[in-house]
Order: structure tokens, then sequence, then C-alpha cells
């Protein structure tokens, strides 16, 4: 969503769900969580009964959602979706679990901005598959044990530290999502291309994986942006001068750090002099909430060693100023 206008964010949305993989088999990348979580679906099935929690976590667009699609069709059941901000009140999840039908997949998205008051419910429903519900009010109020079907919660989070442990403890398993290579982004944007009936050229493939931030969502987001360009400004060839001049337009830099990466590389060295900066100032500084910078932008920098984190705040390394095209201070570090 920080490729496109607010506008168009639909459209993107259902594009992404029609290339979204439908089953293990079909993910790519991610080998020791699928083939973890391959063997925890198997062995349920094998039971035919409902496998233990699944928590998912790890930078945005790597595949959590679609791997909670692929647990609910792997285990042949249908997924129910709901996320951590939009239950405020007990009653908000009381509600959803009352409702589940035996050996559904209840999907809980962002968990770790679930209302306090809602998590104890949760952990009751995980441990136990009970749920109480308080009936009527003030004195007359009754609170009555519901018992549920068997289910599985998965969820996901983007910030697994967050989670408190009493909840964590209720995951039999947690699969932890790293960012893709450029070969695991290639045969991504390889089978869009042929889900989307398109002649991407090799190079043109290399090209753009590359410069996806190691993330399959957004290289999905710039195959688009390179047929749009391909189709308006070129011949509809995706051959690697395409890409090129497409990513060029969309100010996808070469190591495909984009608008807010960029400026938070900038902010760091320009505005504090390469750190260390605290989390928060360097937000505002941005323009943006601490936690996207935390979440979004921070993990990718901290991997391609363009930004470190020390306890006293976020420095610029040697690289950081050779990418912003500065010179580094004699004291920087690597
Ligand atoms: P968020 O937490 O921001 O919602 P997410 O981690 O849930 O992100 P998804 O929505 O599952 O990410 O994935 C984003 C898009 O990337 C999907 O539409 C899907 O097409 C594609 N995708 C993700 N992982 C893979 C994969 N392993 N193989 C192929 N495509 C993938």
């Amino acid at each position: 969503d920080r490729l496109v206008s607010a506008g168009a964010e639909d459209a993107e949305r259902a594009a992404e769900a029609a290339l979204r993989p439908k089953r293990l088999e079909e993910f790519v990348g991610q080998r020791v969580v699928r083939e973890q979580l391959g063997l925890v679906l198997e062995a349920a099935v094998a039971r035919g009964r409902a496998p233990d929690h699944v928590l998912l976590s790890g930078p945005p667009g790597l595949g959590k959602t679609t791997l909670a699609m692929i647990i609910a069709a792997e285990l042949g059941t249908t997924v129910r979706v709901t996320s951590g901000p939009a239950i405020q009140h007990a009653g908000d999840l009381a509600a959803v679990l009352s409702s589940l039908e035996e050996g559904e997949v209840l999907f809980l998205d962002e968990i770790h901005r679930i209302a306090r008051p809602a998590e104890e419910l949760l952990y009751v429903a995980m441990e136990d598959f009970r749920v109480d519900v308080v009936v009527g009010k003030g004195a007359g109020a009754n609170a009555i044990g519901l018992t549920l079907p068997p289910f599985t919660v998965v969820g996901a989070t983007t910030r697994a530290g967050l989670l408190p442990a009493p909840l964590r403890d209720r995951f039999g398993f947690t699969g932890h999502l790293e960012f893709y290579d450029d070969d695991e982004l290639e045969q991504v944007l390889t089978r869009s291309a042929r889900l989307l009936g398109l002649d991407l050229h090799r190079p043109a493939a290399v090209e753009i994986a590359r410069r996806s931030r190691g993330t399959p969502r957004i290289a999905n987001r710039l195959l688009r942006r390179v047929r749009d360009w391909a189709e308006v400004r070129g011949d509809g060839t995706l051959d690697r001068a395409a890409a090129r001049s497409a990513l060029e337009v969309y100010e996808v830099d070469e190591l495909g750090l984009d608008r807010l990466d960029r400026a938070v590389l900038q902010a760091l060295c320009v505005r504090f002099g390469g750190g260390p900066v605290g989390l928060t100032t360097l937000a505002v500084a941005v323009g943006e909430e601490p936690e996207t910078v935390e979440t979004v932008a921070e993990p990718f920098l901290v991997r391609e060693g363009l930004m470190g984190r020390t306890p006293r705040g976020r420095v610029a390394t040697t690289r950081t100023w050779q990418h912003l095209r500065m010179r580094p201070p004699e004291n920087a570090p690597t």
C-alpha cells in the first residue's frame, strides 16, 4: 500500500488475492516453515483431528495470510478471518468463537493488537475449547459456559515479541517467516506471470526480484507496475529495459528501497548525523507511526546492513552513507 494510492487499494487487494498460492506445494520458499507445518497438518489429517494452534510471525507481505488460507485448504476446512484491531471487547471475540464450526480455522491477523479483556477469553477458548458468555446486565447478569467444537487458531503477527507469554504458549507450532532470496522471488514472479498470462522475460524477472525487498507482495506489485508501463509506454514486451524504466518511474531504487525506507535513512544521516536516535524520534521525523517504522521499514534495512540497532538507538552504517552517496564519518559502524 505504499506503492499505490489509497483509491487503487481495493483493486490491488483483489489482484493480490488472485495470485495467492492455494496449496502448500505451490507456496514458494520458506523451506523450514513449509516442511514443519506440512508435518503438523498431515498428522492432523491422518488423525482426523484439528491440529495445534499455529502462530505465524514476520514482516508484512511474506505470506502469513496466504499460509492461513493454505492451512484451511490442506485440512479440507473453511477459514474465518478477523483481526486484533477488530476485537476491542471480549464480546466481539465471544461472538466469533461461538459461531465456529467443528474443525474450522480461525485466522486472527495482527493478533498482538487484540484488546486485553478479550485476551483472557482467547486463552480459555484455545486451551479448553470453552467460552463464558455473560447474559444480562447488572445484578441479574449470568455467565453461561459454552463448549466449543475443536477448531484451530492461526495467529499472525509482525511482532511476536509483543505477545504475552501465556498467549504465545498456547500455540503448539510457531513459524517465523524470513525475507525471500532473489531466486525465490523470481519463482514467485514466474508463477504470477503465468497466472496472468504474461510473457515475462527472465532478465526482467531477475531485475524485479532483485528490487522487491525480499517480499513476494512487493514482487507481485512491481510486476503489475511493469506490465502497466509496458502496455502504456512500451510495446507490451516485458523485458529488462521495460522493468528498469518502470521501476524508475515508481522510484524503486537498485536495492528495492521505497520512499519510506529512503526517508528513514535520510533522516538518520542528515537530520540525526548518523544516530544513535530513538525509534520514536526517528518515526516523528518521517511522519510515521513508530510501529510502522519498526515493522515495515526496519527489518529489511537491518537485514541489508543499512541500519544498526544499538541499546542507545538506531545508527547509520558505512553502507547507509554510501547508499545515500554521502561520505561516512570516520567512526561509522560497518
Ligand atoms: P500482511 O501481514 O501484510 O497481510 P502477509 O504476510 O499476510 O502480509 P500475504 O497477504 O499472505 O502476506 O502475501 C502477500 C502476497 O504475496 C499474496 O498475494 C501472495 O500472492 C504472495 N505470496 C506470499 N507468499 C508467497 C509464496 N511463498 N509464494 C508465492 N506467492 C506468495
